[in-house]
C-alpha cells in the first residue's frame, strides 16, 4: 500500500493535479455522474470480461483527458487488467495504462455543464478486490471486497470516496448462481448456455468501495421493509435456518436510525453472509458479513448495528478525505453504543463504552503523537486506528454531553439531511453542531479531534465541618491542560448509586468545595462514563 501511495504521489508532482491531505490525485475538471458494469463469470476460470460505462460530467472547461484507476496486468503479477478498447460518446479513443492508471484522451475536450460516456472494454484476473473461490461448504462464490482502494482491482473507476455515482452492475453467470448487487434488481433472463444475467440498479450516488457484488449459491429471504425499503437476508443455503434467524436482527437497528438521524437512504438493504477479509463490510445496500457470522443464537447484534449505521454515515453521508475516516467508523461505533443504549439499557452502554475507553488509552500509549484526525500522517494503512474507530465514538458521546441530548439528536439530522448522498468533512460536522447548539465548538473539535491525547485525572477528597472539598489534578504528560465538564459522584452509603455535581476542569490543578451535611462513604470521578480520562490516583486525603 505504501508503494502505491509514493506511485501516486509522484503522478501528482508530474501532473500538477490538487489533492486531498490523502495524496489522491483530484481530477476537478470531471465528476462521474454513474457507472455501468456488465462483467461476465464463469466457472473453471478465475477471468473476467468486462465493460464498464462511465456517464460523467465536465466541470471545468477544455478538459481533454481523464484519469482512471485500475490495476494494469504485468509481467510477474498474480493478477491485473488488460484494457482492449476505450470508447469516447462511442467512437474508439487513444488511451494509456500505466501505473495502475488508465488515461483516456477525450475525442473532443469536455467544457463545463456537457456531460460524457466513457466505455472501457477489458478482461483479466483480479489478484484482490474480487475474491473467487470456494466459500466455508465448498461451493464457487464471487465477492467483491473492494475497501478501501481495491474497486481498482477489477473495476475501471475514480476510486476515491470524493467521487461519489450511482451504478448498475450487469451480471451474466452460470444459471445456478444468484447475484446480489447495490441497489434494485431490475432483470434476471436466462441465456442460451445454462447461463443467467442479472442487472441491479443503484440509483442513489455512492462510493466506489461500495460498489461490489455477490454471486454464488444462496438462501434469501425478505424480513420486512423499512420506510419502504424491502430487507433481506441472504446466507449460504446450508445454514439457511440459523441464517435467517440470525439475520432477523437487522430491523431493529434499521427502525431505531431511521427514528433518530432520517429516512434509510437507499432502496433496499441486503444483509450478506460472505467471504469478506472484514468482519462486516457496509457496502452501501447490500451489507457483507464475514462467513462465521451465522451462528443460530444471534451472537452479532452488535456487528449488525455497527454496519447498518454506516448506511447513514460513511455510506450515504461519506468523508471526503480519507483522513477523517472517523466520520465513518466513530458514527458507526457511537451508534452501536446508542443501539445498546436503546436495546439494553444506559448500563450496557456504560460497559461498551469503559472498553472503548480503556481502547483509546492504550492505543494512545503506543501512538502518542497520533490524533482522530492527523493529516500529516495519514495513509490508507492507518484510518483504521482506535482512533477512527473508538476515540471518535468517545468524542460523539462527549459532543452529546457537552450540548445535550436535543441538540445533539437534531444537529445529527440535520448533519445527515444536508450531506445525505455526497460528501463532508470534520469542519461540516462541527459548522452543523454549532448551529444546533447555539455554541462555539471549535475549542473543543480542536482538544478531541484535532490534538492526541486525553486527560489524566488524579485528586483527593475531604469532608469535614459539613462541607465536602475534591482536589482534582491533570496530571497527563505534555503541557495540555484540558478544559471540560467532569461528574463528581458523591456516595452516601455503601452500595447507593451516586449523586452527582457536574463541574469545569479548565486549570491543572482545581479545588470543589460542596455543603454536605453527612460525611459521605466515597466520592468517584465520572460514574456515568462520560468523560475520555484516564483514571490516576483519586483517594480520600
Ligand atoms: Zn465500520
Amino acid at each position: 500500500m505504501s508503494r502505491l501511495c509514493l506511485a501516486l504521489c509522484l503522478l501528482h508532482v508530474a501532473l500538477c493535479i490538487p489533492a486531498g491531505a490523502d495524496q489522491y490525485p483530484r481530477q476537478p475538471g470531471i465528476d462521474v455522474e454513474r457507472y455501468v458494469f456488465r462483467l461476465e463469470l464463469a466457472e473453471g476460470t478465475r477471468e473476467i470480461r468486462g465493460e464498464a460505462d462511465i456517464y460523467l460530467v465536465f466541470k471545468a472547461d477544455g478538459v481533454s483527458e481523464v484519469f482512471l484507476d485500475l490495476i494494469a496486468a504485468k509481467a510477474g503479477a498474480a493478477g491485473g487488467m488488460v484494457v482492449s478498447s476505450v470508447a469516447d460518446a462511442g467512437g474508439s479513443v487513444g488511451y494509456v495504462h500505466e501505473g495502475d492508471r488508465l488515461r483516456v484522451k477525450l475525442g473532443t475536450p469536455g467544457n463545463r455543464g456537457s456531460r460524457r460516456r466513457l466505455t472501457v472494454s477489458y478482461a483479466g484476473v483480479a489478484a484482490d478486490g474480487l475474491l473467487i473461490g470456494p466459500n466455508k461448504h465448498g461451493d464457487l462464490v464471487f465477492f467483491g471486497d473492494n475497501f478501501p482502494n481495491r474497486a481498482r482491482q477489477w473495476l475501471p473507476v475514480l476510486d476515491h470516496p470524493s467521487d461519489k455515482a450511482a451504478v448498475e452492475v450487469a451480471i451474466t453467470a452460470p444459471e445456478a448462481y444468484q447475484v446480489v448487487a447495490p441497489g434494485l434488481l431490475v432483470e434476471n433472463t436466462n441465456l442460451p448456455g445454462n447461463r443467467r444475467l442479472t442487472r441491479y440498479r443503484e440509483s442513489v450516488p455512492i462510493t466506489t468501495y461500495c460498489m461490489v457484488i455477490g454471486v454464488g449459491r444462496f438462501a434469501m429471504e425478505a424480513i420486512g421493509q423499512v420506510g419502504g425499503a424491502p430487507v433481506q437476508s441472504w446466507v449460504y443455503p446450508q445454514e439457511r435456518d440459523a441464517g435467517f434467524r440470525d439475520f432477523r436482527i437487522a430491523l431493529r437497528p434499521m427502525e431505531l436510525f431511521s427514528w433518530r438521524v432520517g429516512p434509510y437512504p437507499y432502496e433496499k438493504l441486503a444483509n450478506v453472509q460472505s467471504k469478506t477479509r472484514w468482519g462486516g463490510m457496509e457496502n452501501a445496500s447490500v451489507i457483507f458479513y464475514r462467513e462465521g457470522v451465522v451462528t443460530g443464537k444471534g451472537t452479532n447484534e452488535g456487528l449488525f448495528a455497527h454496519e447498518i449505521a454506516h448506511q447513514w454515515f460513511g455510506d450515504s453521508v461519506t468523508e471526503s478525505d480519507w483522513d477523517h475516516t472517523w466520520l465513518s467508523e466513530g458514527f458507526a461505533t457511537y451508534f452501536t453504543h446508542v443501539y445498546q443504549e436503546y436495546t439494553a439499557g444506559r448500563d450496557a452502554m456504560a460497559r461498551g463504552l469503559r472498553r472503548d475507553r480503556e481502547n483509546v488509552i492504550a492505543y494512545f500509549a503506543k501512538n502518542p503523537a497520533s490524533a482522530i484526525v492527523t493529516p500529516a500522517t495519514v495513509s490508507l494503512d492507518n484510518i483504521l486506528s482506535t482512533n477512527s474507530y473508538q476515540k471518535g465514538g468517545w468524542f460523539l458521546h462527549m459532543l452529546r454531553r457537552l450540548v445535550g441530548d436535543e441538540a445533539f439528536w437534531r444537529g445529527v439530522s440535520t448533519y445527515y439531511a444536508r450531506y445525505r448522498d455526497g460528501n463532508a468533512l470534520t469542519d461540516d460536522f462541527r459548522r452543523v453542531m454549532e448551529e444546533a447548539s447555539n455554541q462555539p465548538l471549535e475549542a473543543f473539535f480542536r482538544q478531541w479531534v484535532y490534538a492526541p491525547g486525553q486527560p489524566t485525572l488524579s485528586g483527593t477528597w475531604t469532608w469535614a465541618g459539613g462541607v465536602l472539598t475534591v482536589n482534582i489534578r491533570q496530571v497527563q504528560a505534555g503541557d495540555t491542560t484540558y478544559d471540560t465538564a467532569l461528574d463528581i459522584g458523591i456516595v452516601a452509603a455503601p452500595g447507593q448509586a451516586p449523586s452527582v455535581q457536574a463541574v469545569r476542569l479548565d486549570r491543572r490543578e482545581q479545588s470543589f468545595s460542596f455543603p454536605l451535611d453527612k460525611e459521605p462513604s466515597g466520592v468517584v470521578l465520572d460514574p456515568n462514563v462520560w468523560l475520555l480520562m484516564q483514571a490516576g490516583e483519586f483517594t480520600r486525603k
